[in-house]
């Protein structure tokens, strides 16, 4: 069997043990003589993988008791206009910009409420984190928006922002279960799966009891919080064979030691191909250091027009999707929890032998 090394940005590889457990219960899970693909969700058998789902999320990320676990469908993109819709109250609210899907969120958002644009990185394309004050925030917004990490421009918060009174939410879809963080700092965490926790197709949104229940009135019912809290999420059929596998992904986290662990492997992971980049003068990063994701890394050769002959020659070596988004140009290696570190080091042995190549 020839398996790769996916440096995709998402939907991004998942763990071989993952991949392994779902075949062998692919035909008949646990003696149901049916796959879960098939099962009711109304059924015992997926009220035990639901359950036992959001439990495992919560033990992982240490998620308060006055927060709900949402498991819906829409990714990430749609919370960005359930967001407003859920959380309008004052009808305005403060967004941080640093990159396309901060402003995919800000443009939504403004189809149902006033926008305020506090800070953004736009003026250095993207290549860095702007500081948050406490005083940039509207004392009267409903809430503040950021991106936790930015797939695109690999840039990330190295330090949640306070914002006091004011609820913090956060697009986490590219950085949720990478590392430890406090989820009492948020008012609602969201993310597509199709990065940290499983197949596309499932969204999570963590939201803080207190912003559930007074959606605005316009706001259809599959998106408010409330129509899924209430039901378990199980208010129509949820996507029932992506929460299979987020619970499959959750428990392999548990298994190699939760976030702590996990994110001492991703910090490893990437120091070692920064440091690489750093020390070359072939290769350089396009990001200011002190705002680096330790999930998604772009490169750039500067000065140089070797970009697809970098790709293609880096996918005949198994290592698959390289090229960067197009908005940035260049290369971008996306190392979530499942990229094992001999995937980056077969990265970094590549980039070597292509500098000696090229130089
Ligand atoms: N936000 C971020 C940070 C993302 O990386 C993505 C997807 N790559 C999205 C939002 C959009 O997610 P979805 O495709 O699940 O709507």
């Amino acid at each position: 069997m020839k398996r790769v090394h996916n440096f995709s940005a998402g939907p991004s590889m998942l763990p071989l043990a993952v991949l392994e457990k779902a075949q062998a219960e692919l035909p008949n899970y646990k003696d149901s003589g049916m796959s879960v693909m098939e099962l009711s969700h109304r059924s015992g058998l997926f009220t035990e993988i639901i359950t036992d789902a959001e439990n495992l999320l919560r033990e992982l990320m240490n998620i308060p008791e006055n927060y709900k676990v949402l498991f819906v469908q829409g990714g990430a993109s749609q919370q960005f206009a359930a967001v407003p819709l859920n959380l309008k109250k004052n009808g305005k609210a403060d967004y941080v910009n640093t990159g396309s899907w901060s402003k995919k969120a800000m443009k939504e958002a403004k189809k149902f409420i006033e926008v305020k644009e506090i800070a953004s990185s736009e003026d250095e394309n993207f290549t860095y984190i702007p500081k948050i004050d406490a005083n940039m925030i509207s004392s009267d917004a409903d809430y503040v928006h950021i991106t936790t990490n930015n797939t695109i421009e690999g840039t990330a918060f190295r330090a949640i922002p306070d914002t006091g009174d004011v609820p913090l939410v956060a697009d986490m879809s590219s950085n949720i279960l990478s590392e430890e963080i406090d989820v009492s700092k948020f008012g609602v965490i969201y993310a597509g799966a199709q990065k940290n926790i499983g197949p596309a197709g499932l969204t999570v949104v963590i939201v803080r009891d207190d912003l559930i229940g007074d959606a605005s009135d316009v706001c259809p019912t599959m998106l408010e919080y409330q129509t899924h809290s209430e039901s378990g999420s199980l208010y129509n059929t949820p996507p029932t064979y992506g929460v299979y596998m987020a619970k499959l992904v959750f428990e392999w986290v548990k298994e190699l030691g939760g976030l702590k662990e996990i994110q001492a492997r991703n910090e490893k992971k990437a120091e070692l191909l920064y440091d690489y980049v750093e020390q070359s003068d072939f290769y350089a990063s396009p990001v200011q250091k002190e705002s680096r994701s330790i999930m998604n890394i772009p490169f750039i050769i500067p000065g140089r027009d070797l970009d697809s002959d970098f790709v293609k020659e880096a996918q005949a070596e198994g290592l698959e999707t390289l090229k960067g988004h197009r908005s940035v140009g260049g290369m971008r290696a996306s190392i979530y929890n499942a990229m094992p570190v001999e995937g980056v080091e077969d990265l970094i042995n590549f980039m070597q032998k292509f500098e000696k190549q090229h130089k």
